[in-house]
Order: structure tokens, then sequence, then C-alpha cells
């Protein structure tokens, strides 16, 4: 009854941007928590005095014996007098009205830091409730939510993007530009890519938590986009061009494929 106790973990949520959640940051979250009432300190009594409780002498449990069918029973019940707390306090504080405890609604500045993932969380240690009995305050436990990005996801300290590319641009190759963490990189993009190709640009990922120095990949893929609303002009040149080109690898198995499987 009397043994410090830690007190409670407060959970709160914290909801980031994707640049804020990669590369960290500091942010203010609120947080209410359980204190020691300020007007009393703690104590529960308007004017300080706090008695032990004559009927449980401080355990807060009495003992009572009863005759159950001619048998003598003993049990331990919460102590009527006090209530289970073991002290009696006459003249009660009208601030907190003798609990000794208030809550109050804080604003704590949490430093978040790089590489933070979706549902984690962190942990900053003391600002939790009060300890009972001079025990140590419990933590705040701020659970990480990340935005949507238009252009970014990830995959662990892996950025996953689409880049989509022209037909043109798929099939002579180009000098295309890629949106990373760090802003835009040029990349030549090598001739006869196909859609649904990943590329890697090593080290443009996310930090590593507590190793911000390595960082994870940037993984690309790109989306060769068919022209659509051709002209009668532009599509005359498209099927001129189509009979010149020999059948791809790809077309060539899933034609042979058909052919066996149909005849
Ligand atoms: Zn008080
Ligand atoms: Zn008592």
């Amino acid at each position: 009854q009397n043994a410090p106790r830690r007190g409670e973990n407060v959970a709160a949520r914290l909801e980031l941007t994707f640049e804020e959640a990669a590369f960290g940051c500091e942010k203010v979250v609120a947080a209410p928590r359980i204190e020691n009432c300020p007007a009393c300190h703690g104590s529960g009594s308007a004017d300080g005095v706090v008695e032990t409780c004559s009927q449980c002498h401080g355990t807060g449990q009495v003992r009572s014996v009863q005759n159950f069918m001619g048998m003598q029973m003993q049990s331990t019940t919460t102590c009527p007098a006090c209530g289970g707390r073991g002290k009696i306090i006459k003249n009660p504080c009208p601030t907190c009205k003798g609990k000794g405890k208030v809550r109050r609604n804080r604003r704590v500045k949490v430093k978040i830091p790089a590489g933070v993932d979706a549902g984690q969380s962190v942990r900053v240690r003391g600002e939790g409730c009060v300890g009972a009995n001079g025990g140590p305050n419990g933590d705040l436990l701020v659970e990480i939510l990340i935005r949507r990005h238009p252009i970014f996801s990830r995959q662990g300290t892996d950025v996953l993007c689409e880049v989509p590319v022209t037909f043109t641009q798929a099939a002579l190759g180009a000098r295309i530009q890629v949106p990373t963490l760090d802003g835009k990189v040029d990349f030549d993009l090598p001739e006869g890519t196909q859609t649904g190709r990943e590329f890697i640009l090593r080290e443009k990922g996310i930090p590593e938590v507590g190793n911000s120095r390595r960082r994870g990949n940037e993984r690309f893929t790109v989306v060769v986009e068919t022209p659509t609303h051709l002209t009668g002009e532009q599509k005359e040149l498209l099927r001129k061009l189509d009979g010149t080109i020999e059948v791809s690898p790809k077309r060539k198995k899933f034609i042979d494929n058909l052919r066996n499987l149909f005849g």
C-alpha cells in the first residue's frame, strides 16, 4: 500500500509528413497527465494534516472473523473507515477534493528521430503520470502516423515511386528527372526500357533510426504511357513504323504459347 509505485504511461498520437518522418523533427504534443495537486503538494489535505487510519493502522485493509455454520471464516476486506487509503484527511484540499492528484493538460516538446515509421512509438521518459509514494513518473509514448505523400511511399528504409515516361523516351532512351527526398536528380533512362522496370538510386532512401548516416535506397518504377488522342496522320506514321519493327521477345514468346495452346 505504501510502497513506491511508478506512475502510469500516457499515450498520444502524432501525425507527421513523409519528410518529417524521414529526416526527424521537433514537435509539440498535447499530453494530459495526472500530477500532484499544486495546492496541497499531493497530500490531499488543506491544512497539511494527514493521519494514519486508526482502524487499519495504515494498511487499508481489515481482517474480519465470521461464524459460518459453526466454522470460523477469516476474510480480508477494504477498510471501511479510510476506503483503503490507509490515511484519514479531516480537512480535504478543495482543489483536488482530497485526492492529492489533479489532471493537467500539458504540451510536451518531442524530438522525433530521423527514420521513424508509421506505427512506431517515440518514448519520452518521465513525461507520464506522477508516481505514488515517491515512485518515478511514467513515460509519454507518442504513436507515429504518417500522412500520404503525393509521390513517395516507403518500405522500411526504401523510398518507392513511379516515374511516367513517354513511349518514345522508353524506346530511344532519354535523360529524365527523378524526384528524390533530396530533390530532383537527372537519370539516363536506357534505350529499350520496358514498362514496370525498377531502377535503384543508392542511398537516396530513408535514414535508419539511431544511425542516420546509413540510408536506404530509392527504388523507382518506370511506367510507359501509351499515346492517346492521336491524329490520323500520327496513326499512319505509327502503322508504318510498326511494319518495320521485328517482333519483340516477350511478344514472340506469347504468340508461340498461343499457337501451342490453341493451334
Ligand atoms: Zn490538493
Ligand atoms: Zn483504514
